[in-house]
């Protein structure tokens, strides 16, 4: 069961109202070099992003929106702290969302032109809170408790404004803080949550703190759209984004490998057939499942259960498809065989 929340459409995504899980990542150039975020922003469209956030830190970086814009595969949404103007010119250019808080942003009067005209592009405004920039004034309760107190005013200060098409995040590097916050918020509020554990460190680590942090929050039901934040190329990004919902069966996008870890049975080098296939499968859509396994173990129940499966031998290896027994392969034509028969399913 999903948390039930108020859809918003950012561009032509839909995000909350039982709408799919929208997997959505940052450029990481500098957006006032437009030709660079552009090339960016299709990588990203290529390994199935569906929203962009860029950073809009000054003027240069707006002027760069229209043509990003123009050019952009994917619905953007402009990243603003501090100068309403900003905002102003990245509406003006176009975006699909706006990332700020109002609190930030100075005197009433600008929030209020930024939400007049946000109000009339239908363009919606996601409402940040980090652990590590929570408002000064905010010190009582625990961290995940005056998150919650924080988003709620910038929720409240939008809402007083008459605008509601707000989307909500609250992000720390800790995940019980992070989990205690979104847990806390989202019975309180009906828009659509955001969800990321913030700074979440390299590759390794962060892959595992978002899988930990995402994991718990989207069993609980919670959360409508996912940004995994790396050090690290945000296709990276993308790619752990849409394991953690495949692994919670939220989304199925691509196909996914299934290999054994190996043991003292094992008597091929699985690790590189494994490399390979899963290199070759990075180019397929279909949401196939290829299973390649070790042994007469627990290798043909498993390759019999995919797509496409084969239970490795000495020397020999049975290939399954369809949990159909095809055909015994030579140890040297174990890669061959296989990609012969992924090509099979793939093609459209
Ligand atoms: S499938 Fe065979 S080789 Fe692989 S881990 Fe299991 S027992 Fe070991």
């Amino acid at each position: 069961m999903r948390r039930e929340s108020k859809p918003i459409r950012i561009g032509p995504v839909t995000v909350g109202g039982g709408a799919p899980i929208v997997v959505q990542s940052m450029t990481k150039t500098d957006t006032r070099d437009a030709a660079a975020t552009v090339r960016q922003l299709h990588a990203l469209a290529g390994v199935g992003c569906e929203l962009a956030r860029l950073a809009v830190p000054d003027t240069e970086a707006a002027q760069a929106l229209p043509r990003i814009k123009k050019e952009s595969p994917l619905p953007l949404i402009a990243d603003i702290h501090f100068d309403h103007r900003l905002a102003l010119a990245s509406l003006g250019a176009g975006v699909d969302g706006l990332r700020l808080n109002p609190g930030n942003i100075g005197a009433p009067e600008r929030v209020a032109a930024v939400v007049r005209a946000a109000r009339e592009r239908a363009v919606p405004i996601r409402v940040g809170v980090n652990a590590g920039s929570l408002p000064q004034d905010a010190r009582r309760g625990s961290v995940a408790e005056r998150m919650v107190a924080a988003a709620l005013a910038q929720v409240r200060q939008l809402e007083a404004l008459d605008f509601d098409l707000i989307k909500v995040s609250l992000k720390a590097f800790d995940v019980p803080t992070t989990v205690a916050a979104y847990t806390g918020i989202a019975p309180l509020i009906p828009y659509p949550l955001h969800l990321g554990i913030t700074e979440s460190g390299l590759a390794r680590a962060g892959t595992v703190r978002s899988a930990v942090g995402l994991g718990v929050l989207l069993f609980l039901g919670i959360g409508d759209t996912v940004r995994v934040s790396l050090t690290g190329p945000p296709e990276e990004e993308v790619a752990v984004a849409y394991e953690i919902l495949k692994s919670l069966n939220l989304r199925q996008r691509g196909a996914t490998l299934v290999s054994c870890p190996t043991c003292g049975r094992i008597e091929t080098d699985l690790e590189s057939l494994a490399r390979a296939v899963e290199a070759h499968l990075q180019k397929i859509d279909k949401p196939l499942k290829v299973a390649v396994m070790g042994c007469v173990v627990n290798g043909p129940g498993e390759a019999a259960d995919a797509d496409v499966g084969i239970a490795c031998g000495k020397g020999r290896g049975v290939l399954f498809r369809g949990g159909v027994k095809l055909r015994t392969v030579e140890e040297q034509d174990y890669l061959s065989a296989l990609l012969a028969e992924i090509e099979k399913l793939a093609a459209p």
